[in-house]
Parts: C-alpha cells; sequence; structure tokens
C-alpha cells in the first residue's frame, strides 16, 4: 500500500510539472507574441436578422506563431488572464481592431461598429478610459463605432463597481454588450441598471435551441426579457438553418455564427465587406 501511494505521489508530480512546463512554455510564446509583433487580429460578421446584412463584427485573437502556426485564444487567453498579460494583449487587440474599422470607415465599406473583448483585468484597470480614449484618439475611430463586450462574470463580482465604470464607459460614447449572458447568473435587478445596449446569448444556449424545449424556452425568455429593458439581443454560435430560423422567430435582432461566417483575417474580411457592398 505504501509504495502505491508512492507511486500516486510521483505520478501526480509528474502531471504537475508537465503541466508548470506547458503554462512556462505558453508564457514564453505570449511574451514572444507580444515582443515580435505576431498577435493578429481576426472579425467574425454579426448579422442583422432583419435586413440580412452585416450589422458590425467581433474581434478576436489569434497568435500566429512561425513555428507553432495560428494558437487560437482559448489556449492562450485563460493563462494571460491569470498572469497579467492580458491587459497588454487586449491592448494591441484594441489599437489592430479601431485602426482596421477607421480603414474600413474610409474606404466607405463600413459604417457600423466593431466590438472587442475587454478581459476582467482590462476592466479594472484605474486608468481604463484614458487608455481607450488615447486609442481612439491614435486611430480617429469616433467612439461611436466602438462596442466593448464585457462578460457577466466580469460584472457580477463586484456590480456596484462595474456600473460605475460602464456609466464612465457609456458617457464616452462607446457602446457595452453583455457578453455569455446566461452563463454567469447575473441577478435581473442589476441587469436592469447596466448601462448597456446588447445581451449576446452564449452559444451552449443556441447549441441546442433546435433540440431541446428547455433551452428554447430559455432563450425565449431571455430575449423578452433583453427587448422590455430596452436592449438589442445577439445569438452567438449559429450553426445551422433550423437554429437560424427560430432565432428570427423569437425577434432576436443579430446572430453570429459559422452559418455565416467564422472569423477571419483583415484582408479576408475586407473582402467580405467588398462583396457585402455588391448586394
Ligand atoms: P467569445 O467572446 O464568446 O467569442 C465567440 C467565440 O465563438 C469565438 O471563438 C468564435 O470564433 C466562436 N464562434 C463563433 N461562431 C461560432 C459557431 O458557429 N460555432 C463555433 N463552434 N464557434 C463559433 P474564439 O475566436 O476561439 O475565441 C474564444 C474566446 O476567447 C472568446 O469567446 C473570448 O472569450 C476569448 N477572446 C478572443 N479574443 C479575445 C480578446 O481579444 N480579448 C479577450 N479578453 N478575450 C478574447
Ligand atoms: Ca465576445
Ligand atoms: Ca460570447
Ligand atoms: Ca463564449
Amino acid at each position: 500500500a505504501k509504495s502505491a501511494g508512492g507511486n500516486r505521489y510521483q505520478f501526480y508530480s509528474e502531471s504537475l510539472n508537465r503541466n508548470a512546463i506547458r503554462q512556462l512554455e505558453v508564457e514564453n510564446l505570449i511574451r514572444e507574441g507580444l515582443r515580435d509583433d505576431l498577435f493578429e487580429v481576426y472579425y467574425q460578421p454579426k448579422i442583422d436578422l432583419k435586413s440580412g446584412k452585416m450589422a458590425g463584427m467581433e474581434a478576436l485573437v489569434r497568435l500566429n506563431h512561425p513555428e507553432h502556426g495560428l494558437i487560437p485564444p482559448g489556449d492562450f487567453i485563460p493563462l494571460a488572464e491569470e498572469n497579467g498579460l492580458i491587459v497588454e494583449i487586449g491592448e494591441v487587440v484594441l489599437r489592430k481592431a479601431c485602426f482596421a474599422a477607421q480603414k474600413w470607415r474610409r474606404q466607405e465599406l463600413f459604417e457600423g461598429r466593431v466590438a472587442v473583448n475587454l478581459s476582467s483585468q482590462q476592466f479594472a484597470l484605474p486608468d481604463l478610459q484614458q487608455r481607450i480614449e488615447s486609442i481612439l484618439r491614435l486611430t480617429q475611430l469616433p467612439p461611436g463605432n466602438l462596442e466593448l463586450e464585457i462578460t457577466e462574470g466580469t460584472v457580477i463580482k463586484q456590480p456596484e463597481k462595474a456600473i460605475k465604470v460602464m456609466m464612465q464607459l457609456s458617457k464616452m460614447g462607446v457602446s457595452l454588450a453583455l457578453d455569455d449572458f446566461g452563463t454567469g447568473y447575473s441577478s435581473l435587478s442589476y441587469l436592469k441598471r447596466f448601462p448597456i445596449d446588447t445581451l449576446k446569448i452564449d452559444k451552449a444556449f443556441v447549441d441546442d435551441i433546435d433540440k431541446s424545449d428547455r433551452d428554447l424556452k430559455m432563450v425565449d425568455s431571455i430575449i423578452t426579457i433583453a427587448h422590455n429593458m430596452g436592449l438589442s439581443v445577439v445569438g452567438e454560435g449559429v450553426e445551422d438553418a433550423s437554429q437560424l430560423s427560430i432565432l428570427k422567430a423569437l425577434k432576436c435582432e443579430e446572430i453570429q455564427g459559422f452559418i455565416y461566417s467564422k472569423a477571419v483575417n483583415e484582408q479576408a474580411f475586407t473582402e467580405l465587406l467588398r462583396q457585402e457592398e455588391l448586394l
């Protein structure tokens, strides 16, 4: 029994080491990415369900590494959130996304909003407002063309403080969307007090909307509540026609999902905008 215990200990300690090594590797990749400007912003269209046209886009970061290829955010964002590097990554994404949106505006390819994800750590920065203002000044993007996506998890930790920060951002003219709605148990009484424009229903709820009556009822309720509060709704992760037609029937304003397009790089997105113009 003793030796089995010893073995077990060894097993755990090896896997912990492997984990630590893996974390170090990822951290090094992030630092390399920041140093060598390897973070690229991809864009996914948001489609207006009434007109069928592109209503906006979400900026989604990737780490384009010369040896490892395109690394998805799920592989480095969680660690970056732990070690604080997300602040620097987030700033790069915000700058690049605002530059791109302003370029598309100047080319008269797009006049809507670009949505950028804001992590909890960025949201908590005392000089968040100044940082965003300086990027808007640098890129010359009007604040009305920027939307910040904040997760439900970010704002429910300290809701009173979060309301103050959101008020500041909103006063600047920036739009706010509550991301991953339905995953963070935010209370409805707070929802009413958040100065947000949009609710994004998490993909997890959209996935089985055409198969599960419970999920359908849940999404139906979320949309009804959002509309009663004057909020617009985006359904995330829409992959097939049956999900799309249900969201349409429920009067969801916009969708985002592979059914229309996955996130693509700036050049490919420019092509998408050019094609839209011909419609
Ligand atoms: P999110 O903000 O919920 O973004 C939506 C994710 O769903 C994106 O994954 C998008 O590519 C994916 N998606 C959209 N439509 C579909 C679909 O129809 N099917 C499937 N299977 N997936 C779909 P992505 O780009 O891998 O990003 C994952 C998460 O990483 C994001 O979830 C967000 O939480 C985080 N993230 C990405 N970029 C940034 C960033 O610049 N800053 C921060 N803080 N987080 C980011
Ligand atoms: Ca998002
Ligand atoms: Ca989301
Ligand atoms: Ca999500």
